[in-house]
């Protein structure tokens, strides 16, 4: 309890200056702004979720998936939680901040990749889900506005996987969420340190267990008064929260309702990315279809992805099986994210470094 009364005690502002002014990015939830840990000047991003509109079941996900991925050392190629506040009206994630915007608008503003730009990056979102699926996390919500590059330039970016709102953690191992928090000894050092990088600690490292518990005390606490709060309300957000993430991006399979996303999920969607990347345009002619359920229904009726001479004429054979194996309407033969990184289009140099004029 001491320790809980000291975590809710801590003010964002003693420790980070916001830039409220400025909107890097804004959704239902609330806004993501840039800040700077006053202690060291190194900038971060503070995403700001007001607690009246938040979901509990997205949150959860979201803070559950940040929690497994930092208690598993992070990954150079995610955004990692680094710190978390509250106040009456917000909740606030303290994040790696990615400065160079989404690879959304890259693709507006440059258009299609190079085979060669478009390998480098996706080599980096393969070793990213290799990790995040070893951990037990899916990200359910891929799509080119969650993957954000470091830099606004083209050529030199590093990519960071960000919003894991719609994520499926899987249960089996959570240690971290057993309440096995009986030590307290009182000490309530801050969860994360200053200004310190997240590092990469290993699997099971005391020192990252301890602090994770701490991070689940904090975040059990938020839960738990969420819940309390839909109760009080009776609130329509109550458990209406079915329609996660982005069907655009979703496999055939995915539309059978009874079907939660999982790790073939993210390959079919890091396929449709790819495909967006080489050719510039999406696998599925979505032109005029409005409702899920009309884009279920497109992507149903045929869902390989359209290798034809006016679309793909200009990529290597090797990009092609790529996108053939990651598209694979079966989602139990489908390339996995280890199998993605074996690839030789992603492994080896096959690329083209040719452009689609
Ligand atoms: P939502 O769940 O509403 O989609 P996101 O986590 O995707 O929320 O954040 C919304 C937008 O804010 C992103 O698309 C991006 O433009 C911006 N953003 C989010 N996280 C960061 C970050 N760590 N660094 C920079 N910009 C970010
Ligand atoms: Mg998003």
């Amino acid at each position: 309890l001491s320790r809980l009364r000291s975590l809710r005690g801590r003010s964002l502002s003693d420790k980070y200056t916001v830039n409220w002014k400025q909107v890097l990015g804004e959704g239902a939830y609330g806004s993501v702004h840039p800040a700077r840990l006053k202690a060291t000047g190194e900038k971060v991003a503070l995403k700001k979720i007001t607690k009246r509109y938040t979901d509990t079941s997205s949150f959860c996900r979201e803070t559950d998936a940040l929690l497994r991925i930092y208690n598993n050392g992070g990954h150079p190629n995610i955004s990692g939680l680094r710190d978390m506040y509250e106040d009456h009206d917000y909740y606030y994630l303290v994040m790696d901040l990615v400065s160079g915007g989404e690879m959304f608008d890259h693709l507006i503003e440059y258009g299609a990749y190079s085979e060669a730009d478009a390998a480098r990056l996706m080599r980096e979102v393969a070793s990213a889900l290799a990790f995040l699926h070893g951990v037990g996390v899916a990200h359910a919500d891929l799509k080119p506005e969650n993957l954000l590059l470091c830099s606004k330039k083209r050529v030199d970016g590093t990519i960071k996987m960000i919003d894991f709102g719609c994520a499926v953690v899987e249960k089996n191992d959570l240690e971290y969420l057993e309440d096995e928090d009986d030590d307290d000894d009182g000490s309530d050092e801050d969860h994360l340190d200053d200004g310190d990088k997240m590092q990469h600690h290993g699997k099971h490292s005391t020192a990252t267990q301890k602090k994770t518990s701490d991070l689940h005390q904090t975040l059990k606490s938020w839960i738990e008064t969420l819940n309390q709060k839909n109760n009080e309300i009776g609130s329509s957000m109550e458990h209406e929260v079915e329609s996660t993430g982005t069907t655009a991006y979703w496999p055939p399979e995915r539309f059978d309702k009874s079907k939660s996303p999982d790790y073939a999920s993210d390959m079919w969607a890091v396929g449709v990315i790819l495909f967006i990347m080489l050719t510039g345009v999406h696998p599925f002619d979505l032109t005029g279809v409005a409702t899920d359920a009309e884009i279920a229904e497109q992507i149903q009726k045929d869902p390989s992805p359209p290798i034809t001479p006016s679309l793909t004429s200009h990529l290597s054979p090797a990009a092609i099986d790529l996108i053939q194996m990651l598209m694979d309407p079966n989602p139990v033969d489908r390339l996995t994210a280890d199998e993605m990184l074996e690839h030789p289009w992603i492994a080896g140099d096959e690329a083209s470094t040719d452009v689609i004029q």
